[in-house]
């Protein structure tokens, strides 16, 4: 290990942390019904959802709202916090936070897609209302 390795992993985690702490506190939100806000929040080609475990693809009643950050541990009903899982993923999940990051940050990529493709659709909108 070089002098300077030690120092440089400092500064990724600390960049990494800082943007959990960010994340975390934008997840300060109750829904009781989360479910139809994950649901609201994820695209479907036709009614089908891919799971992102195991990318197979299931009709809405197959698939459940699952807390990235468990409820158990803090987590909130913020949709950077919401996704949809196939029954068998989420079971298998349990409360294990091996994934945690890793989901959290594709969330946000989709998410940030999505409201993309939100202001597009807007912008087309009301130019054909012009
Ligand atoms: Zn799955």
């Amino acid at each position: 290990m070089g002098i300077f390795d030690g120092f440089i992993k400092n500064i990724a985690e600390d960049r990494q942390n800082r943007e959990i702490v960010e994340m975390y506190h934008d997840m300060q939100e109750r829904d009781p019904d989360y479910r139809a806000k994950a649901f609201d929040n994820t695209d479907s080609n036709h009614g089908w959802y891919t799971c992102p475990r195991c990318g197979r693809k299931f009709r809405a009643d197959d698939m459940d709202a699952d807390h990235i950050v468990p409820q158990s541990r803090g987590g909130s009903d913020s949709r950077y916090n919401l996704q949809l899982l196939c029954k068998h993923c989420n079971r298998s999940k349990g409360n294990d936070m091996d994934d945690t990051w890793d989901d959290l940050k594709r969330r946000e990529r989709e998410l940030r897609q999505q409201d993309r493709d939100d202001v597009k659709y807007l912008n087309e909108l009301s130019r054909k209302n012009r």
